[in-house]
């Protein structure tokens, strides 16, 4: 276990170490080459040196057993330095993954005491060119090779895609077709038949090396089966999804707020009509404030879902998804706002924001793609609206009805409001079958992100008054300021919920005119409109809070509203 004392002085390296070898001048350097700087990257996984993934690696390999929780905060950490070196050490994370969850304890002994005790670099290959969202359909086999009856080993054939790290691993974990079905083999890359294309030319993250591999006859012993069993691979893969989806959603928070601290200081610099931007309310209100409180709602649901995975709940993979979802489309949307927040310099390489934005980008496609992210909240979450007759989120409703009774004013009834209209129109969706429209399903699936966010948030503020905090948690606002992030994100959340949810069962002809009146109330919307009071000069206090304003507005109450 790593204690809080020791996880700090692991952030503090981090930080230290970037500050003096990955300055934004390196960063845009690197960026304009589209180079991976590959020693910078072994530098940082040796355990001799920085040793980053001896926080991944559990303690029994020689690594430091960190925690979900650890592993949130450190990717977070490294999104904020730079999105293609941290894509690049997590590639060794990924990539060893099928190993830690699912290999036996020999595979476990070397493999994981290499990567502790050598650094060497993983990949994870499961892309195919004709195999992204569905795995399924990939087509590389492994052919086993037997002598005497028994299975000796295995030959590999196929091609990869998009495999980060592709180009400078060492190791790489491979998918491939056994005759029973998918299995994950461990296959060091200078075997013969095994190679690699050139680096994409992407978007962003370009400091990490992506390419495709080809595996022509690749011949493994049988030992480099994953866990020994043929047949594993798709179950392997899906065990680690609720731990992986946190940590991509914590590159999607990291970036999303290393593009907001850019943009806040600069903002209160440049004048504009006389006065730096971050006095002027039509800027911060639309630029700043509801990108913070998005990604502070979605930092709040990634550290329940962390905390929930360290106390032994299962992989929560559904959780993992609405975590990855709403953490990277907040991400990209405060990297884009960002670029607005700086203007002309915004768009120039040499501001930093335009390079976060391009990087963010990815964290959208990766690791599951947001539409298949919306697919698999959506399903597992109308399974549960099934099972409990359509009581699942008014019962979470009720619970967090009890907890406004108790702390009025962390924005729970309005979480409520948000759980309560959910119920309504997925129960309307069902009576009139609107599942079967699969546009229907994904948006269903971001409203249910909304609202699980919403109540998520209001818990944090609850917590956070209480003094419950996880003692590792993320302590940038306060008590008062989480109460009224959650307020303001819950009335983001309960509007769209009711509006949208309004809007999709009325587009795909799930209500008629004579029920509309009656839906509208059971939606409650008159009670969302109203809990919308409020809401401008909780965001002006958000902004007093951002910019260091709230005691000058303490003792100064004549400049409230000014
Ligand atoms: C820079 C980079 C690094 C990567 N690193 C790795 C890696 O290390 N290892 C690895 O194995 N893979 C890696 N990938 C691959 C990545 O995980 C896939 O690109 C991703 O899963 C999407 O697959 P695809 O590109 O084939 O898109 P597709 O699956 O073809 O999807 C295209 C679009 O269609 C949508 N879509 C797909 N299926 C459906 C559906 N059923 N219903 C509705 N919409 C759908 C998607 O959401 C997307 O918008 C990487 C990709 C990139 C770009």
């Amino acid at each position: 276990m790593i204690t809080k004392k020791t996880l700090n002085l692991s952030l503090k390296s981090l930080r230290d170490f970037a500050k003096k070898r990955l300055t934004d001048e390196e960063l845009i350097a690197w960026d304009e080459r589209d180079e991976c700087p590959v020693e910078i990257i072994r530098y940082m996984s040796d355990p001799d040196k920085l040793g980053i993934q001896l926080l991944f690696i559990p303690e029994e390999y020689g690594g430091m057993g960190g925690s979900t929780f650890d592993v949130y905060l450190i990717c977070e950490a490294m999104a904020r330095i730079d999105l293609g070196v941290a894509t690049s050490l997590f590639a060794t994370f990924l990539g060893s993954d099928p190993i830690t969850f699912g290999a036996t304890p020999e595979q476990k002994k070397i493999w994981l005491g290499r990567i502790a005790d050598e650094g060497i670099l993983f990949a994870y290959g499961a892309t195919e060119p004709e195999a992204g969202s569905d795995l399924g359909a990939l087509k590389t086999t492994a052919d086993r090779v037997e002598k005497d009856g028994k299975i000796v080993g295995y030959k590999i054939s196929g091609s990869k895609q998009w495999i980060s790290n592709g180009g400078i691993a060492d190791v790489c974990t491979i998918l491939a077709n056994t005759p029973v079905g998918p299995s994950w083999f461990i296959v060091e890359k200078d075997l013969p038949g095994f190679t690699n294309d050139k680096p994409e030319d992407k978007h962003g993250i370009r400091l990490s090396n992506t390419a495709a591999l080809a595996l022509d006859n690749v011949y493994v012993d049988a030992d480099r089966l994953v866990g020994g069993v043929e047949g594993q691979g798709l179950l392997q893969a899906q065990m680690v999804f609720g731990y992986t989806r946190v940590m991509v959603a914590a590159f999607g928070l990291g970036a999303g707020w290393s593009a907001l601290d850019r943009a806040i200081p600069y903002s209160t610099k440049r004048i504009q009509a006389g006065a730096p931007l971050s006095e002027k309310q039509g800027y911060t209100h639309k630029l700043i404030v509801p990108n913070v409180a998005r990604l502070e709602a979605a930092r709040s649901y990634i550290e329940e879902t962390a905390q929930r995975i360290d106390a032994g709940e299962g992989s929560l993979n559904t959780e993992g998804a609405i975590a990855k979802y709403m953490a990277t489309e907040a991400g990209d949307a405060a990297a884009d706002a960002s670029i607005q927040a700086l203007g002309g310099y915004g768009y120039t390489h040499e501001y930093m924001v335009e390079k976060i934005s391009r990087d963010v980008r990815i964290t959208r496609i990766y690791e599951g793609t947001s539409e298949i992210m919306e697919m698999t909240i959506s399903r597992d979450r109308w399974q549960q609206h099934l099972k409990t007759r359509g009581q699942y989120y008014h019962e979470q409703a009720r619970e967090l009805e009890a907890l406004d009774a108790r702390h009025p004013g962390v924005g729970a009834y309005i979480a409520a409001l948000a759980a309560h209209a959910l119920a309504e129109v997925m129960e309307k969706a069902r009576v009139a079958r609107l599942t079967r429209y699969q546009h229907i399903l994904l948006r269903l699936g971001e409203l249910i992100a909304y609202t699980e966010c919403a109540g998520s948030l209001a818990r944090r503020a609850t917590l956070a008054a209480e003094g419950k905090l996880h003692e590792k948690a993320n302590d940038r606002f306060d008590t008062t300021a989480l109460a009224t992030l959650s307020r303001v994100f819950a009335r983001e959340a309960a509007l769209k919920v009711a509006a949208e949810g309004l809007r999709w069962v009325c587009g795909a002809g799930g209500i008629g005119d004579s029920d509309m009146a009656a839906f509208e109330v059971a939606l409650g919307l008159p009670a969302i409109h109203r809990a919308q009071a409020g809401l401008v000069s909780d965001m002006d206090y958000i902004a007093d809070v951002i910019y260091n304003r709230v005691a000058k507005r303490e003792e100064v109450p004549a400049l409230v509203g000014a």
